[in-house]
C-alpha cells in the first residue's frame, strides 16, 4: 500500500459533475472578470465566517499584502509575525515596505504565543499578523487585548484554517482583516490560484477592492497606485460548489486526526497540542520526533510520503540574509523546522489508509529508537 501525501485530484473528483457544470456555464456567461460568480462567492464566504465583506483577491498572498496595505501599513512600520510560519506571511509585510518583527510560538500548539508579543514591541509597531498554523486557530483574545491597549491593528493568516473556530465563532472577523488562500491543496482549494480577505470593516473592504483593482472605482480614473489582484470568475465558480462541502470535508480530517492522536498515545511521538478554545480544522496533522529524518525516512520505505512544514524558518532563508537575524536567534522555529513532521491527511483519506500510517508510524518509531 502506498498513500500520497496529499491526493489534491480526490476533492475534484468527488464533485467533478456539480464543478464541471459551474465553471462551463461560467465560461458560456462571456463574463470573465469579476461580475456574478465572484460576487456570489463572496457573498457566500462572507456568510460562511459570519463576517461583514469578503474581498475576492488572486492569491493567499496578495490577501496578506493587500490587507496591509488596506489597513494603513507601510514603509518603516514593524509588524509582528510568528518566527515559525510559511515564508508569505513575512513577503506579504516587505512587499509593503514594512519590517517583520518575528515572535516565538507556544510550544505545543505552534502558534503565536502572545505572552512574548509585548517585548517585541517598539514606537514603530503597526499590527500583529497571527497565523492560525496548521488549522489551529492562535490564541486570539490575549492578542486583540494587547492591541487594543497599544493601538495596533490585527491581520490574521487563515490561509490553512478555513472553517476553524475560536471559543465558538468561526474565524474571519475577529481581527481587523482575516487573509485567506484557496491554493488548491488548502482545506478549500480552488482549481488554481485563488485568495480572499474578510472584514467587519465597510472601509476596509472599501479600500482592498480599490486596491486590488489598479487603484480604480471607476474606470480610467485612479486614486491610488494599485494592483491588479481580482478572483477569477471561474476559479469563484469552483469555490462556490467546494464551499458546500468544506464542513463535511473539515469533520473527516478531525476523524482522521483524532484517530492518529488516540493511537500515538504512549509512543515517544509528540503530536500537536490543541488549545482549550480552538476547534481545528486539521490542515496539517503535525508530529514531534528528535530524529524527525530517520522517521521520514523509515515512513517512506513503509509507503507512507511525508511532507516537513517548514524545513527552514524565515529568519534563516537566504530571501532574507540582509536583514541581519542569525541561526539560534530563534531556537523553538529552529527546533521546528528540525523535529516536525507531516502525516498523511486530508478528507479523502479513509479508514484503510489511516490504519497503514497508524502501523507505519508505531513500526517507524520502533525502529529509529
Ligand atoms: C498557503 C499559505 C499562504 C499563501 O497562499 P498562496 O495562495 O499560495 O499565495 C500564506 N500563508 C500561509 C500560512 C499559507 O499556508
Amino acid at each position: 500500500m502506498s498513500i500520497p501525501f496529499l491526493d489534491v485530484g480526490a476533492a475534484y473528483r468527488e464533485l467533478q459533475d456539480d464543478i464541471e457544470s459551474a465553471v462551463l456555464a461560467s465560461m458560456r456567461s462571456g463574463w470573465y472578470i469579476g461580475g456574478e460568480e465572484v460576487t456570489a462567492f463572496e457573498r457566500e464566504f462572507a456568510t460562511y465566517t459570519g463576517t461583514g465583506h469578503c474581498v475576492g483577491v488572486a492569491n493567499g498572498l496578495d490577501a496578506l499584502h493587500l490587507a496591509l496595505r488596506a489597513l494603513g501599513v507601510g514603509p518603516g512600520d514593524e509588524v509582528i509575525v510568528p518566527s515559525n510560519t510559511y515564508i508569505a506571511t513575512w513577503l506579504a509585510v516587505t512587499q509593503c515596505g514594512a519590517v517583520p518583527v518575528p515572535v516565538e510560538p507556544a510550544e505545543g500548539t505552534y502558534n503565536l504565543d502572545p505572552a512574548r508579543i509585548e517585548a517585541a514591541l517598539t514606537p514603530w509597531t503597526r499590527a500583529i499578523l497571527p497565523v492560525h498554523l496548521y488549522g489551529q486557530p492562535a490564541d486570539l483574545d490575549p492578542i486583540l487585548d494587547i492591541a487594543r491597549r497599544h493601538n495596533l491593528k490585527v491581520l490574521e493568516d487563515a490561509a490553512q484554517a478555513h472553517g476553524a473556530r475560536y471559543k465558538g465563532r468561526r474565524l474571519g472577523g475577529h481581527g481587523d482583516a482575516v487573509a485567506w488562500s484557496f491554493y488548491p491543496g488548502k482545506n478549500l482549494g480552488a482549481l488554481g490560484d485563488a485568495g480572499a480577505v474578510t472584514t467587519n470593516d465597510p472601509a476596509v473592504a472599501d479600500k482592498l477592492r480599490v486596491l486590488g483593482n489598479y487603484g480604480s472605482r471607476v474606470k480610467y480614473v485612479n486614486e491610488a497606485q494599485g494592483f491588479n489582484s481580482r478572483l477569477d470568475p471561474l476559479q469563484a465558480a469552483a469555490l462556490r460548489v467546494k464551499l458546500r462541502r468544506l464542513d463535511d470535508w473539515n469533520a473527516r480530517r478531525a476523524v482522521v486526526a483524532n484517530r492518529y492522536t488516540a493511537a500515538f498515545a504512549g509512543l515517544p511521538l509528540t503530536p500537536a497540542s490543541v488549545h482549550r478554545s480552538a476547534e481545528p480544522v486539521w490542515h496539517l496533522y503535525v508530529v514531534r520526533h528528535p530524529r524527525r529524518d530517520a522517521l521520514q525516512n523509515a515512513l517512506k520505505e513503509a509507503g507512507v510520503s511525508t511532507l516537513i512544514h517548514y524545513p527552514i524558518p524565515p529568519h534563516l532563508q537566504a530571501a532574507y540574509s540582509d536583514a541581519g537575524f542569525r541561526p539560534g536567534q530563534f531556537p523553538l522555529a529552529e527546533t521546528m523546522a528540525a523535529e516536525l513532521l507531516s502525516l498523511p491527511i486530508g478528507p479523502q483519506l479513509d479508514d484503510a489508509a489511516v490504519e497503514h500510517v497508524i502501523a507505519a508510524v508505531k513500526s517507524a518509531v520502533a525502529s529509529v529508537g
